[in-house]
């Protein structure tokens, strides 16, 4: 299928390299790659991965970083109507082997690096092969596809395209199911619905974040494969060197997560070399408004803030369809979906003990019914969408007088104290409104009286002193005692997951919790 609705991910290529021939698709240092050529070597890779003996269905593990390899094996996977599942780069061996496991992988993209975690990975004696990119064996994957004769059979839409693991923040990894046609609904919805547009024929898009993550995969390359803009793949965010980059490569489209745009907002040439950029867009983790502030001041642009989940594929709502940047909200509802917020349970403060959907204001139980929601956890679909369609996010969201959503918190997050909730979020914007306060994290830990207690882990301001006696002082000003941390530890550092959430299941495993 060359024109009109493409029936999977791969035909976007497909569609681009008919539109857009000889235009950019790639840029990856001084490689460039146009969408015609990308389109053939897809196309190679499709045929030579079922060259191999693979079968539709089949799963195919990709770990690799931003690279045009990525790209030519994700869509020629899907080409192939096989299964892909991306891994995060920077996952152990152990991990890796649970992951291969769980997937039943039967063929491993790699790269020298992550080729050597694989390695370890492979239990002896498994049929788990690996093809490394960098060496023969994947030139003669592509060269014997070039030569096979017949071309892979269409792609029902309905089948699987993606298993994306999922750690969320705690908990092991499950693998959300994604068809092509979730994946696809999810770029139309975004495409047709925001003003301004969140990608359009021209643009030239950052794709910093990493492939293997949705956001990075689908609304980032995907979006841009869908309306045949130029990816300026980035494998390492250095952030002097991606300001340059988006300079010279003259990048439009700059889809980030927070850490990035803490580590621009004072740098000093940071509006200098912004000037060609159309959007500044933020997702997966919680944009703090001073940010918001500080970013606009400094580079004379706005940052329209997004919020979306795995298993949504990834969007659910972004300032883009109320065509308003708004500090503190991630937007309006994709119109192609329904949404409706549920009380969460549990007492309030203000609880008057109802379990009625929350009014305007209320913070309820975010929940999602569309073409885009994801089908369930691998491999029986279990915990997918109930019988109605709808699936229950796990996030805390109230919306505002104008209907823009602006998110409390995880659900799985809330701490009970006493059988009093306690959102982490409030307490941790309490904490990091310390100046000498770099970044923190707060969670629940039982207690032998009050069920769970609050625990905060803060990392300091580098070469700045801190104490927690300080930290509960200010806490105990500004929240209301059961909100207040028990104890505050001071720590180097807290881990994250590659969006720049604080992985908090990690957290605990370390820390307790
Ligand atoms: P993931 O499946 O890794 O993309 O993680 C999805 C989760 O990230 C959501 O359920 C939210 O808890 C969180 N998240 C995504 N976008 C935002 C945002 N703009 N602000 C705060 N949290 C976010």
């Amino acid at each position: 299928m060359s024109e009109g609705v493409p029936r999977d991910v791969a035909d976007l290529v497909r569609q681009a390299a008919h539109r857009r021939p000889s235009a950019t698709a790639l840029v990856a240092g001084t490689r460039r790659l146009g969408w015609a050529a990308l389109d053939a070597q897809v196309d190679a890779c499709a045929a030579g991965l079922l060259d191999r003996g693979l079968a539709a269905g089949d799963r195919v593990a990709l770990m690799l970083g931003n690279t045009p390899e990525f790209v030519i094996a994700y869509f020629g996977i899907l080409r192939a109507g096989l299964v892909a599942v991306p891994l995060n780069t920077a996952s152990t061996p152990v991990e890796v082997e649970w992951l291969l496991g769980q997937s039943g992988a039967r063929l491993v993209v790699c790269d020298p690096v992550t080729g050597r975690v694989v390695r370890e990975a492979i239990p002896a004696g498994s049929t788990c092969e690996l093809v490394d990119v960098t060496l023969g064996a994947w030139e003669d994957l592509l060269r014997r596809g070039r030569e096979a004769d017949a071309a892979p059979a269409a792609v029902d839409p309905e089948s699987l395209a993606v298993l994306l693991f999922t750690a969320g923040t705690s908990g092991r990894p499950k693998g959300a199911m994604l068809t092509h046609r979730a994946l696809l609904a999810d770029l139309a919805m975004v495409r047709d619905s925001t003003d301004p547009p969140a990608a359009v024929e021209g643009d030239v898009v950052l794709a910093v974040l990493p492939l293997f993550h949705v956001y990075g995969m689908n609304a980032v390359l995907g979006l841009a494969a869908s309306v045949a803009a130029t990816c300026v793949l980035v494998d390492r965010f250095d952030p002097g060197e991606t300001l340059a980059l988006i300079q010279r490569e003259g990048v439009t489209n700059v889809p980030g997560a927070p850490p990035m745009y803490v580590a621009w907002a004072g740098h000093p040439r940071l509006r200098e070399r912004v000037a060609g950029v159309r959007l500044f867009i933020c997702g997966g983790a919680p944009l703090p408004g001073d940010l918001f502030d500080a970013f606009q001041e400094a580079s004379g642009l706005p940052i329209w803030e997004g919020y979306g989940m795995t298993e949504c594929a990834p969007v659910v709502a972004t300032t883009l369809v109320s065509g308003a940047p708004k500090r503190g909200s991630v937007g309006r509802p994709l119109p192609g979906l329904d949404v409706r917020l549920l009380d969460p349970g549990g007492v309030d403060e203000d609880d008057d003990g109802d379990d009625q959907p929350p009014g305007h204001g209320d913070p309820g139980e975010l929940w999602v019914r569309g073409p885009s929601l994801f089908s369930g956890y691998w491999p029986d679909g279990a915990g997918g969408p109930d019988a109605d369609g709808w699936f229950n996010t796990g996030d805390v969201v109230y919306a505002d007088a104008e209907g823009d959503l602006h998110l409390v918190d995880r659900r799985r997050e809330l701490i009970l104290v006493s059988g009093f909730n306690v959102y982490p979020r409030e307490v941790e914007l309490v904490i990091d409104a310390l100046a000498e306060v770099a970044e923190c994290a707060v969670v629940g830990r039982d207690h032998p009286y009050t069920g769970e207690t609050v625990v905060a882990f803060v990392v300091p301001v580098p070469g700045v002193s801190l104490s927690s006696e300080r930290v509960l002082a200010h806490c105990e000003e500004r929240l209301a005692r059961f909100k207040c941390p028990t104890v505050v530890t001071v720590v180097d550092s807290l881990p994250h997951s590659s969006t720049g959430k604080v992985a908090k299941g990690r957290l605990r495993e370390v820390h307790g919790g």
